[in-house]
């Protein structure tokens, strides 16, 4: 497991690691991104598709639960499960069919998913500390470790002890 703790001490901040990850990132891969209401994980997406190209806003699909992105080679689902209500929901949406894509999930509140979730093979823990957020980066898979490992170089300036 190769984990990475960060400081964004601003919006761009956390948009830039958002966009490291982007950078090095595989093309079929789950990613849960954990954190408080406010934390910046819609941020942290926001960074991420831009800088795959997409030029428009970047919302949390909170009524619509998933928003999809065709980025270059790159198939993108943007999740955002705090308004699922069952989990049994995500089979009615054809969620499946998703998660089995040559895609990457970026999913917001995974743990509202129950067990309908594949695991995880990255996970982005957000934190909000005084005005700033930590960012913890944690790969789970070995799909997730060479993610990881590959953005090292990308995320030096963010680094925090
Ligand atoms: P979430 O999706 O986790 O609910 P958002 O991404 O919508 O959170 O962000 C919530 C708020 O936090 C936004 O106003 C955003 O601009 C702000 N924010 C994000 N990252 C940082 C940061 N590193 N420092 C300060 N504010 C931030
Ligand atoms: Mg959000």
């Amino acid at each position: 497991m190769v984990q990475v703790n960060l400081l964004a001490v601003g919006v761009a901040e956390t948009e830039a690691i958002g966009a490291c990850l982007a950078s090095t990132s595989p093309t079929r891969a789950m990613v849960y991104l954990r954190g408080d209401l406010g934390a910046g994980k819609t941020t942290w997406v926001r960074g991420f598709a831009q800088a795959l190209g997409h030029q428009g806003v970047v919302k949390s699909p909170t009524y619509t639960l998933v928003e999809p992105y065709e980025l270059g080679n790159i198939q993108l689902f943007h999740f955002d499960l705090y308004r699922l209500h069952d989990p049994q929901e995500l089979e009615y949406m054809g969620a499946r069919d998703l998660f089995g894509a040559q895609a990457v999930c970026l999913i917001e509140w995974p743990e509202r998913g129950g067990g309908e979730l594949p695991d995880a093979d990255l996970v982005v823990q957000l934190r909000v500390t005084g005005a700033h957020r930590q960012v913890f980066l944690s790969s789970l898979t070995s799909i997730g470790e060479r993610w990881l490992t590959a953005a090292q170089a990308c995320l030096t300036t963010f680094l925090s002890e």
